[in-house]
């Protein structure tokens, strides 16, 4: 899977903030409905599909999933109307649960960043429903307090309301930041050219196709609800995000 070939102009990419948009329909069957303009995240890097809606006509098409193959396939609700190739629509990404999922995964950042910083240890895996999360870690040993010393730290980083900012650096740049290589999770094929980062500043810097919250207060608090024991080395941790 290449994105760049899709015919799908991301506009989620650069604004993240954007859930209100103006398009047209470029192909629209069973196999979905593609876009040349669209703010819907597809999913990937953990972070599952927005949904939301296409209005057009004076009927509305659900989008309830997305499929990434030679194009960016919008996933309408079963019996929800088609809307034709060449139709203009009025797109919306569903805000509540899009705004759950930054805070998420700017949340999961944010772990991540801590737990390397204080205890050493690199991210293997993770993922994340809206506010609530996992993320698994290679680290050994586990200190007596960790849970409460890993939440209290991320709290701490919440609390200095790091700025979380977006580039797209070409690949030679991004992969001379040490950050960047240590992400085992985020493996970024080798045809790709340019590289979205995702920089909280002074913190944590990884390559993710993701969307993020501006600052890390708007997270909100972030509870360690459970670190669990997957053997050799292998540490889960179990995420939930609430309100300040
Ligand atoms: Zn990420």
């Amino acid at each position: 899977m290449d994105d760049r070939q899709w015919r799908t102009h991301r506009l989620e990419q650069a604004d993240q903030t954007l859930r209100e948009w103006d398009a047209r329909v470029l192909a629209a069957g069973p196999e979905g409905i593609v876009l040349d303009r669209s703010a819907f995240y597809p999913g990937g890097g953990g972070q599952p599909p927005d949904h939301g809606v296409l209005l057009w006509g004076g009927v509305q098409t659900r989008i309830v999933d997305a499929r990434k193959g030679d194009d960016l396939y919008l996933m309408p609700a079963e019996a929800d109307p088609l809307p034709a190739v060449g139709t203009a629509v009025r797109g919306a990404v569903e805000d509540e649960r899009r705004t759950a999922l930054m805070r998420t995964h700017s949340g999961l950042h944010v772990l991540c960043g801590v737990v390397f910083r204080d205890f050493g240890a690199p991210v293997t895996g993770g993922n994340m429903e809206p506010l609530t999360a996992r993320m698994d870690f290679n680290l050994p040993d586990i200190p007596p307090g960790f849970r409460d010393a890993v939440e209290a730290a991320c709290n701490a980083e919440v609390q200095a309301d790091r700025r979380i900012d977006v580039r797209v650096l070409p690949r030679d740049e991004a992969f001379a930041i040490p950050d960047i290589i240590r992400t085992a999770t985020n493996l970024v094929p080798p045809e790709v050219k340019d590289v979205r980062i995702i920089d909280i500043v002074g913190l944590d810097q990884q390559a993710d196709g993701g969307t993020h919250v501006a600052s890390t207060r708007q997270v909100g608090r972030i509870e360690v609800v459970k670190v669990e024991n997957k053997g050799k080395g292998f540490r889960r941790l179990r995420i939930r995000v609430a309100d300040a």
